[in-house]
């Protein structure tokens, strides 16, 4: 089976939300992801990464985030690192409409979820968080018509 990794580390920066997007999006792309799908890749993985540069390293542009993709035939697997200052609560953080900034949604976690087919979420206080998630990929050829 072919197997397509890309590791990406980029500077906490907001502006590199868009670099990892675009990285997915041409990814998502080649693996012939319906249009959709792709669309949904991408809004989770700019939520993991704003999570990581906002909450992770309260927007310090001097710290680094880590974009891990592992692409096969049949499934994509990303995972968002930073090395930032943790979930306190991972499942609570995981809640619709919760959030610790008061001018915040609280629905990063809650797109993720319901885009991917799998979320798993890694917290150490003061040492980071590593966000993996995983989709499925529909291997059947697309459809001429
Ligand atoms: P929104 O995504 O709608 O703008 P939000 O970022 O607060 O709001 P979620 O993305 O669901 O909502 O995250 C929920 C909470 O989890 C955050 O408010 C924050 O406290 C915590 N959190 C998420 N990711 C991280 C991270 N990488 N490091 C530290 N805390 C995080
Ligand atoms: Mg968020």
């Amino acid at each position: 089976m072919k197997v397509n990794k890309i590791i990406l580390t980029f500077s906490s920066l907001p502006e590199n939300v868009t670099i990892a997007r675009m990285l997915t999006s041409a990814l998502g792309a080649q693996l012939n992801l319906p249009l959709n799908e792709l669309e949904e890749l991408k809004v989770s993985v700019s939520e993991a990464v704003s999570n990581a540069i906002i909450h992770g390293y309260n927007n310090n542009p001097d710290k680094f985030v880590t974009l891990k993709i592992d692409a096969t035939t049949d499934k994509i697997t990303i995972q968002v690192i930073d090395k930032g200052r943790g979930i306190p609560n991972i499942k609570q953080a995981m809640q619709a409409s919760f959030s610790t900034d008061p001018e915040r949604m609280g629905l990063g976690f809650i797109f993720m979820q319901s885009f991917m087919d799998k979320l798993n979420v890694e917290s150490e206080i003061d040492h980071g968080t590593k966000v993996i998630m995983v989709k499925h990929i529909n291997t059947q050829p697309p459809s001429s018509h």
